[in-house]
């Protein structure tokens, strides 16, 4: 078949119905779904140097390419390739002033913006600047409209992961924005899929042949691998290590046994202790995708260990015989707003600035539209400035002889401008902060250097209906070989006005999730993500969008899925800058905690302190939220 004619059969760039998927935006039907050009037509048509107070300035309703997206990482990689941040001559003073400037609007500068206004008053002057069109970092809202009703999928940030073991800022934090957990109970619904669960889908480009196993997890191995694509060996070996309970390590303490299965990855514990055979090893290679970014060859067999276990459902057989005590129960993963920690994100703006995110309680902000053209009025004390790249950050006198403060320049519009605050607070990307604010001592550069995120794709794909997902009795599919390594129909939770679909002939939201890493060569974590960061960068929104349609429908083929008809509208949520860089104990420098980049990086200096999950090491809302609280107390400890 041409390629064309496979084009035209997976209904790539056939006139997909978008009025009825994108909000606020009037755009023709049959155009491209790519939603930065929409975003661009918005400003264009607007008042220039304020996108945001343009009617109909909706991000959160974008499809295409978002995550980050076009024009928010242009000036920063200018900057890591030794361009100059004032080439084109020196920023245009503002004359604004503030108390502080914050840079980078998601939750840890959120956070940074409501501590400081918490322990200062609220007469507290503070600026948030965040490159991106919309506010929340990694926590972003995807919203579409179906059948006259809102669908919500997120961006990034997922859920509230135990918020048990939340520090006690961010549990403080998360009650005064009005976020009660235990709501979570009653308003997530695990039940609606039960009956379907999770299959396998075996790609016949690496399995030999295109094949759908549906009873993942539910089935006796055995039985559930009898028809699976993959030699008799693989089959019994599979089964074998998911049903035999043997102790791997024999004659190792409790203790050496933890210790040694830090320093392997999952891969050699598999195939060196558990005798897995090597061509096994295909099957099992893209569980850690979701959680680390990276497949079984570079993560620790320790933390596959120690991953949760209801988490997306994967199971990590090989430990049961080793003899360790019973891991202590955890708690469920149900703390999920329909937008994900979007929500977090909004209560936070909700509570800096009046208006801006209607409503007063946890339950009203799913549905609650954002006004953008609030977020940055002139007579308010708490301002966010999107669309703004910071690109350079210094002390500096304001005045002959006055105390030093903070003068932070940033590109909005394609114009220079600074302002300047008598403290600022870094909640951007780690690794970057030495471009922008090259005063920071060497040592603490080049640890800042080392924080480079994880690149990770949650994609959202709008479907007319999920009748092929009911007649399979599917609701996960696990791709080993996938483009997208999972796809799962979007989670049910009802709140406020907000309803999740429950019958399969109405539209639903699927999550996919993709991690372009490289195992295949050797690579450390560092490197494949390196590798990973600069495929995704090249990739269009075509080959996404190509690889979505193939794979969905070749998946769900045999419930009579047909993505020229089904598929509604795709969002592609692409970070290569996403979770902040955690300790691999296989391939990091094994140093006291406090010598780990993150730590050393993170240092105060004068007026400026550093926050953003990166310096907490550990790619977590509870980290983003306590770097932020720990930030804020230094600069006000002085
Ligand atoms: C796909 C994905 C899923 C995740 N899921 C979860 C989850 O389920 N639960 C959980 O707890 N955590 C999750 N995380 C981790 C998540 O990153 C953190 O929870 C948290 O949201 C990070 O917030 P942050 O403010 O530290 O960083 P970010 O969200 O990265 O925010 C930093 C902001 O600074 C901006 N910035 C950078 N440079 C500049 C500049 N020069 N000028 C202006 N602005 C700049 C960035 O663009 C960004 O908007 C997930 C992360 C990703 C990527």
């Amino acid at each position: 078949m041409s390629d064309g004619q496979r084009d035209r059969d997976l209904g790539m760039g056939c006139p997909i119905s978008r009025r009825d998927f994108l909000n606020g935006i009037a755009v023709s039907a049959g155009g491209a779904l790519a939603g930065e050009s929409l975003l661009a037509a918005v400003a264009m048509g607007g008042e220039q140097s304020a996108p945001e107070k343009t009617a109909g300035y909706y991000p959160p309703a974008l499809t295409g390419m978002r995550g980050n997206h076009d024009g928010s990482f242009t000036l920063a990689h200018r900057l890591r390739d030794g361009g100059k941040w004032d080439a084109s001559g020196p920023a245009a003073k503002s004359g604004e002033t503030y108390d502080l400037v914050v840079v980078g609007g998601g939750i840890s500068g959120l956070a940074a913006a409501y501590f400081y206004r918490k322990r200062t008053g609220s007469g507290a002057r503070i600026l948030v600047l965040d490159n991106h069109d919309d506010f929340g970092g990694h926590a972003k809202r995807n919203e579409f409209t179906a059948a006259n009703r809102m669908l919500l999928s997120y961006g990034g940030t997922q859920s509230i992961e135990s918020p048990g073991s939340y520090s006690p800022a961010a549990k403080d934090l998360l009650v005064e924005l009005g976020i009660h957990v235990e709501r979570f109970f009653k308003d997530y619904d695990p039940n609606l899929y039960k009956k379907m669960g999770t299959a396998a889908f075996f790609d016949k480009e690496t399995f030999g042949q295109d094949r759908l196993l549906t009873g993942m997890n539910a089935t006796p191995w055995p039985e559930f691998l009898a028809n699976a694509p993959l030699s008799d060996v693989v089959r019994r070996d599979i089964a074998r290590v998911y049903t035999e309970k043997v102790d791997y390590m024999p004659g190792l303490s409790i203790e050496k046994k933890r210790a040694k299965l830090a320093t392997i990855s999952y891969a050699d514990y598999l195939t060196k202790y558990c005798k897995l055979s090597p061509e096994a090893l295909p099957f099992f290679q893209t569980f850690p995708h979701d959680l680390f970014g990276v497949g079984i060859d570079a993560v620790s067999a320790a933390a596959c260990y120690a991953s949760p276990d209801d988490y997306e459902s994967f199971t990590y057989p090989g430990f049961d015989g080793l003899g360790f005590p019973e891991p202590e129960k955890e708690e469920p993963y149900i703390f999920h707003f329909p937008d994900g920690n979007a929500s977090v994100a909004r209560l936070l703006v909700r509570a800096l600035i009046p208006g801006a995110v209607p409503g007063g309680t946890m339950e009203d902000v799913v549905t609650a539209r954002a006004d953008y053209s609030k977020l940055d009025q002139a007579d308010a004390n708490v301002r966010m400035r999107l669309n703004s790249s910071v690109v350079n950050v210094r002390h500096a006198e304001v005045a002959a002889n006055s105390p030093k403060e903070v003068e932070v320049s940033y590109m909005r519009g394609g114009k220079l401008q600074s302002v300047h605050g008598k403290s600022c607070v870094l909640a951007c990307y780690g690794m970057m902060i030495p471009y922008l604010c090259p005063e920071l001592p060497a040592a603490q550069q080049a640890a800042l250097h080392r924080l480079v995120k994880t690149p990770l794709v949650y994609t959202s794909v709008a479907l007319r209906n999920w009748e092929a997902f009911s007649k399979l009795k599917v609701s996960r599919v696990y791709a080993p070989a996938g483009y997208h390594s999972s796809f799962r129909l979007n989670w049910n939770v009802a709140m406020g006005k907000y309803r999740s679909p429950t019958s399969p002939s109405e539209p639903i939201l699927v999550h996919m999730t993709r991690t372009p890493c490289k195992p295949d060569v050797g690579l450390s974590e560092h490197e494949q993500n390196k590798a990973g960061r600069t495929e995704l960068l090249e990739t269009s929104f075509a080959t996404f969008e190509r690889n979505i349609r193939e794979q969905l429908g070749r998946t769900l083929a045999g419930g009579g899925f047909d993505p020229a008809r089904d598929i509604q509208a795709i969002t592609v949520n692409r970070w290569p800058h996403g979770y902040a860089p955690e300790y691999n104990p296989l391939f990091d420098p094994d140093v006291p905690e406090d010598q780990r980049p993150n730590v050393l990086g993170r240092a105060k200096l004068g007026n400026i302190a550093i926050a953003n999950s990166d310096a907490g090491g550990a790619a977590y809302t509870d980290s983003a939220i306590v770097q932020a609280d720990r930030a804020v107390n230094e600069l006000l400890k002085g």
